[in-house]
């Protein structure tokens, strides 16, 4: 039996789960507040998600898919040694080809084409309105593949990873997707979204928070670009010459392969004004949703304007931090509750900052 996370796919919070590998399917017990379940996922069912140095996903079912993540040492040997032959185990990212570029073409090439022609001929605001209705799981699909493209060369921690986890669990967050938040060894503070519900903190952002408001702010406002599909639309944008060329050769296979490759150059995509000032705004409203103080948002921001040569990376994808504080606060002013503690956020943010 394995400890892990289980994620219904309806919302982001993981719930705690014993996992049990049973001859003929997988067996996932979870309980959240007073609330259990037995989930049995039958093995032609479970997708292979990802496996890493950090944790196992599997997922289950149609979309909105079910999915678990475990973090606990041995769980992907003993999925090998008990169902050697399932589907969802030979499947993996290096056959990309094969699962990836099917995805993509069924899931949501028509409308990809029809955004990268509207971006090319320059009308943009319908471009992104193209973009903006991706069916979700090719969006996911998209995301995965992208997510797995760039961790294979970061280090992830998997210690702050797990801890991270089990404080996004805590909070009460609305959003389309699963999140999946992974931390990474990197200095540079900084934190970006990857379309799909994948969002990427590096520790050196991390180090420099000392409250927990912080971090439920910076996960509130990633979320906020995931939900508002903002890497989605900057990547269309970013690739669409390349996109077209594609299309016009008809190399579907080189759309797919185009957009895996720039995955290194997601960290910078920038985003409008507009963009980050909506994604702030998600930051806050996830820290009014959960009784938290709101100032836990303007704290984020003081620590990016510091001076700081480190800082300045984040601050140029995430410009006007001035402006962004005083928009803050005056969307603070207008909220009307007391905070109240969250001994389970505080004992998640202990736990990631002591390791
Ligand atoms: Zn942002």
């Amino acid at each position: 039996m394995f400890e892990g996370k289980y994620y219904n796919g309806r919302t982001s919070k993981g719930m705690p789960a014993f996992i049990t590998l049973e001859p003929t399917y997988i067996r996932v017990a979870w309980q959240a507040g007073g609330e259990s379940g037995t989930e049995i996922w039958h093995l032609s069912e479970i997708h292979k998600s990802e496996f890493n140095d950090a944790n196992t996903i599997l997922e289950y079912g149609p979309f909105p898919r079910q999915s678990i993540s475990v973090f606990e040492q041995g769980f992907k040997e003993a999925l090998e040694q008990q169902y050697g032959d399932a589907e969802f185990l030979k499947s993996s990212y290096s056959s990309f080809a094969k699962t990836g570029i099917t995805g993509l073409v069924a899931g949501g090439l028509s409308l990809l084409a029809l955004a990268i022609v509207l971006f090319v001929w320059g009308v943009p605001a319908l471009a992104e309105k193209a973009a903006a209705h991706f069916p979700e799981e090719y969006e996911r699909a998209l995301g995965e593949q992208l997510h797995a493209q760039m961790m294979l060369d970061q280090t992830i921690d998997s210690a702050k990873t797990e801890a991270i986890q089990d404080y996004l669990a805590a909070l009460e967050v609305k959003s389309d997707f699963p999140i999946t938040v992974t931390v990474v060894k990197n200095d540079m503070v900084n934190a970006f979204a990857v379309p799909g519900g994948f969002i990427v903190v590096h520790d050196g952002i991390l180090d420099e928070m000392e409250r927990h408001e912080e971090l439920a702010g910076l996960l509130g406002h990633e979320i906020g670009h995931v939900q508002m599909r903002h890497s989605t639309k900057a990547i269309t944008r970013s690739l669409s010459y390349y996109m077209l060329l594609s299309i016009l050769f008809g190399d579907v296979s080189g759309i797919a392969a185009v957009i895996v490759d720039n995955a290194s150059t997601l960290h910078s995509l920038e985003y409008s004004r507009t963009a980050e000032s909506d994604s702030d705004k998600a930051g806050l409203e996830l820290l009014v949703q959960n009784k938290l103080n709101p100032k836990g948002m303007v704290w984020l921001m003081e620590r990016l304007n510091s001076d700081e040569p480190e800082f300045l990376k984040f601050i140029s994808t995430h410009p006007n931090t001035s402006d962004r504080i005083k928009n803050i606060e005056s969307h603070i002013r207008k909220t009307n509750y007391k905070p109240e503690p969250n001994p389970e956020l505080e004992a998640a943010w202990a736990k990631l900052k002591d390791r």
